[in-house]
């Protein structure tokens, strides 16, 4: 089983990476494990932009996610779910699952979450938190985040949670200069690290604001984040190996400079994305308004995706992605994520070329 993925996310993980992980392992309430706790927190803050803490779960990003909803969401006040994908559909979802009054502002899967939309809700009242997906990867939909906290920032008792886990560290997200209260992200995207750890920062407003909700369980619970987080500790015995794997991926990140791995992600993603669109295919999501993760393709000259990748996977060991949920088949996505290189990507390109000329094309349904 030696292939390379080109999805967007779990991605290729780098042999530094995974190599850092084969380290002995240490007591989590040992002074070694509270060294390292501690010698990872000014990095993170400052890829966080932020001054708050930045907790690490041991989870994937949906348990964060589930987490934010229960701590800062009040009895009787209600949660604003912006949705423009699957994965922002599912916080809905999920909210209400978490018992909260959960209410549904939509958007076709593609566009942009609209923030004169956002303000017409939360201008309706009763509202404790707003979530908003940064980077819809399911559709490749990237919504402007400086503009959507510029309305949020006029509700200062709306807490505002977003998720980064595919944009995060591909460009700047300043947490603190946009007001977000919680950020969330995960490790299988940008970061290169195998899934099972999620970051969440969380701004002293929205810790205030757990303080007072009863009902906000043990595992993600903020306040118990907290109380460890000022120990150099997280609440329970965290995934060790992952944490030596960040630690070595901040130092990644240090070598090549922030605003290098930034522009590389951009130039890398603008590759991808000119070369496939010359091949006649549109992007999926509304223009201006593409992922710098990813690419999302409209499969708008009907090949089947499914041969396509079978090809692209026995042929050449890699893989990408065939649509999302019910827009399997109907677009497919590359990630431009992590560790890739000019090289890497036009050896992905090159293969992509000669597996899509062995591809048959559907018959129109
Ligand atoms: C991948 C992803 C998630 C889900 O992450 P898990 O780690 O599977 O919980 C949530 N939001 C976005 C935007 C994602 O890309």
């Amino acid at each position: 089983m030696s292939y390379k993925l080109f999805i967007p996310g779990p991605i290729a993980v780098s042999d530094k990476t995974l190599q850092a992980m084969a380290q002995g392992m240490i007591g989590h309430r040992s002074p070694d494990f509270v060294k390292l706790y501690e010698s990872i927190q000014p990095d993170l803050q400052e890829l966080f932009y932020t001054k708050d803490p930045v907790y690490i779960s041991t989870s994937s990003a949906w348990g964060v996610m589930e987490g934010a909803i229960r701590n800062v969401v009040r009895p009787g006040k209600k949660v604003l779910n912006c949705m423009n994908g699957a994965f922002s559909d599912k916080w809905n979802d999920v909210s209400k699952r978490c018992g909260k009054e959960a209410v549904a502002l939509k958007f076709d899967w593609g566009q942009p979450v609209d923030p004169a939309a956002v303000r017409a809700e939360l201008d309706k009242g009763g509202f404790d938190a707003v979530t908003i997906i940064h980077n819809e990867t399911s559709c490749g939909c990237m919504s402007d985040i400086d503009a959507l906290m510029a309305v949020v920032r006029e509700f200062p008792e709306v807490i505002a949670i977003v998720d980064t886990v595919s944009s995060f560290s591909v460009l700047p997200i300043k947490k603190d200069e946009l007001g977000i209260d919680v950020l969330i992200t995960g490790s299988q995207k940008a970061l290169a690290l195998p899934p099972g750890l999620a970051l969440c920062s969380v701004s002293k407003k929205a810790l205030d604001r757990a303080a007072e909700v009863t009902d906000r369980g043990y595992y993600f619970d903020f306040v118990e984040f907290q109380a460890n987080h000022e120990k150099g500790m997280t609440p329970s015995t965290p995934t060790i190996a992952l944490i030596y794997a960040l630690k070595s991926k901040l130092e990644d990140i240090k070598a090549e400079g922030a605003a290098n791995r930034y522009a590389r992600h951009a130039r890398l993603n603008k590759t991808v994305k000119d070369h496939v669109l010359a091949k006649g295919f549109k992007l999926f999501p509304k223009d201006g308004y593409g992922s710098l993760a990813l690419n999302c393709f409209a499969n708008n000259l009907n090949y089947d995706l499914s041969a396509l990748n079978k090809t692209l996977k026995s042929k050449h060991g890699l893989v990408i992605d065939g649509g999302y949920g019910k827009l399997k088949g109907k677009t497919f996505r590359i990630s431009n994520m992590g560790d890739e290189t000019d090289e890497t990507i036009a050896a992905m390109l090159k293969a992509f070329d000669a597996a899509l000329a062995e591809t048959p094309v559907l018959p129109a349904a």
